[in-house]
């Protein structure tokens, strides 16, 4: 299989994965993390991918964001489409504010700085941070953390947003608004998301569709679409449902490798 890099010839918004491979390390060491992986993700279509730890969920995203080759296979994305790429921790820059922190993708683009200030209001504004310009990421709690990177990563105006278990590290209650602003938020902008989580009541929650990984090497081993309407709540008896269903196959993956 020849290796290619991430390409761009989709629609706006589409990811498109064939056949993706990625092999870690050389000989005796190496480990096969994804194995002939294809999926697409539809413009404005919101994919969840479960499963196990390191079954190479974090992988996908990082190749997808072209922070890492591939051993096989391709990936398209649409015409100079570059994602956002969110993780569990924020990574802000401590020292900046809030203002400044999301400024740096607007600077990095060569907006002129007025034009950045009220780009800046609008996402904070959007975020539910309006009056927190000025705050430093310290001052903040760690779901209020999240909204600005998520507001930093809006900064990049791209149709495709990554997001590694984003909400991993908040409590159940921040998570579930967060849940709420995030859905808002891609539907108003229609945007594309592939969101990695190992909690299947928020891919339940999220997904239009939910995508299972096996462990070792990662494969796409089960999928289905999610037709609860929107607006969703995480204990509604219809997410509950399927959030037993998607666990039945993950613990049946997970036994698999007697773990
Ligand atoms: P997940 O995000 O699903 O927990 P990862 O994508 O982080 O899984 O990892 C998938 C597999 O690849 C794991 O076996 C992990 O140990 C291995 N792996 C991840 N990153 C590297 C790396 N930089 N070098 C070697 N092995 C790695
Ligand atoms: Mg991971």
């Amino acid at each position: 299989m020849t290796a290619t890099t991430t390409t761009s010839r989709g629609a706006t918004g589409s990811v498109a994965l064939q056949g993706v491979t990625k092999v870690y390390g050389h000989g005796d060491n190496a480990v096969l993390a994804l194995d002939g992986v294809s999926l697409d993700v539809a413009p404005g279509e919101f994919v969840c991918l479960v499963g196990a730890s390191g079954c190479g969920k974090s992988t996908l995203l990082n190749l997808v964001a072209g922070l890492d080759r591939l051993s096989g296979g391709r990936i398209e994305l649409g015409d100079g489409v570059n994602p956002g790429l969110m993780f569990q921790e924020p990574a802000l820059f401590p020292w900046l504010t809030v203002d400044a922190n999301v400024e740096v993708p607007l600077k990095l683009r060569g907006l002129p700085r007025p034009e950045r200030r009220a780009k800046v209001a609008e996402l904070l504004r959007t975020v539910h941070l309006a009056d927190f310009g000025r705050k430093r990421p310290h001052q903040l709690s760690g779901g209020m953390r999240q909204r600005v990177a998520l507001a930093r990563t809006l900064a990049l105006d791209t149709p495709v947003l990554l997001m590694d278990e984003p909400f991993g590290a908040l409590d159940a209650m921040t998570r579930d608004i967060l849940h709420d602003e995030l859905e808002r938020i891609w539907s108003e902008r229609q945007l594309s998301v592939l969101f990695v989580t190992h909690n299947v009541r928020e891919a339940a929650r999220l997904a239009d569709r939910i995508i299972l990984l096996s462990s070792r090497p990662g494969r796409i081993i089960w999928s289905t679409r999610v037709d609860v309407p929107r607006p969703r709540r995480i204990d509604s008896p219809e997410i509950a449902s399927i959030a037993a269903e998607v666990t039945d196959r993950l613990r049946t993956e997970v036994g698999r490798h007697g773990q």
